[in-house]
């Protein structure tokens, strides 16, 4: 707030405004940054608690405005998601990831990518032949591929979610969900859904150590998703006595700062060559 000649001047930073002139900016810019390379995908891996090994990494975006310096998916997707854009955008993740893996499966045969996704790309009906066509593009075995999807996404509009994972799960690829925990998904609904994993969301796990009700939170997420079938990932793993609890949990998967923050490509290879891979 900034007073001049009297008058108060207040600036607005809601992110619903369609006039904000940033936010206008930012979606003629974007069209931009995808023919110009602007983007990039960061890559943090998932370690599998029982043997240790890489079992997967996740695809992370980022944005490097010629004006603006290196944006965050939080500075730019809110923005994006409420525009036809994200499809494209989407389109160019799974992509760029899948070309990634194709290349890191001549040393790494088993390596897995998790891209995200926003719940107006599962809203498409058209959503599961773009990610057939990548895979053709590329082509990628389905098995490469894991779609992370967030609670709060799939529980906006659960019969649209359900039938859209449907055609997800047909294509081969697994699905995952994010952020678990935070929504109000009952037992029945996740049942329900065509899904291979579960990711504790991280407000759960990153004071897992100093807090019994966090503690007991993961301890029935993930027995929950073991009665149902499913792999269970913690992130926001920031230190070992998490990570060792989180494998007294029974929890398989683990990711986090602890274990490596999202690396570029290049950074990735030389991480992956010094770990074992399985
Ligand atoms: P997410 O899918 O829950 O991803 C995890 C976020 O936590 C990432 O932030 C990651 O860098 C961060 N993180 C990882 N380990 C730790 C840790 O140990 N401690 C803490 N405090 N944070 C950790 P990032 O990269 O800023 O991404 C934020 C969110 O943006 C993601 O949350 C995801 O919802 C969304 N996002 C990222 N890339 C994409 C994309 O390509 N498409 C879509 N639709 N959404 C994306
Ligand atoms: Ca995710
Ligand atoms: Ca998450
Ligand atoms: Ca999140």
């Amino acid at each position: 707030v900034a007073k001049r000649g009297g008058l108060r001047v207040v600036h607005y930073e809601e992110a619903g405004d369609p006039y904000d002139p940033n936010r206008l900016s930012l979606i003629g810019d974007l069209r931009r940054a995808i023919r110009d390379d602007e983007l990039e995908l960061h890559y943090q891996p998932k370690i599998d608690l029982r043997t240790g090994a890489v079992a997967a990494v996740e695809a992370l975006l980022r944005w490097q405005h010629p004006e603006r310096g290196r944006l965050m998916p939080d500075e730019f997707l809110p923005v994006i998601e409420q525009t036809g854009m994200i499809d494209p955008l989407t389109d160019w993740v799974i992509e760029t990831a899948l070309a990634w893996v194709g290349q890191a499966r001549t040393r790494h045969p088993q390596m897995r990518v998790a891209v995200n996704v926003s719940a107006r790309n599962l809203g498409n009906a058209d959503f599961a032949s773009h990610v057939t066509d990548a895979l053709a593009r590329t082509g990628s075995d389905p098995g490469c591929l894991t779609i992370e999807i967030t609670e709060t996404a799939l529980m906006a509009d659960p019969a649209r979610a359900t039938a859209s994972l449907m055609r997800l799960a047909k294509t081969g690829v697994l699905v995952s969900v994010d952020d678990f925990g935070q929504g109000q998904t009952s037992l029945s609904q996740l049942a329900r859904l065509p899904v291979a994993e579960v990711k504790i969301d991280k407000a759960f796990v990153m004071h897992l150590d100093q807090s019994a009700t966090d503690a007991a939170i993961v301890q029935s997420i993930t027995d929950l998703a073991h009665r149902l079938g499913l792999e269970v990932v913690a992130e926001g793993v920031e230190s070992q006595p998490i990570l060792e609890l989180l494998r007294d949990a029974g929890c398989e998967i683990a990711q986090g700062y602890h274990i490596s923050r999202p690396m570029p490509a290049a950074v990735l290879a030389r991480w992956l060559a010094d770990h074992d891979v399985e």
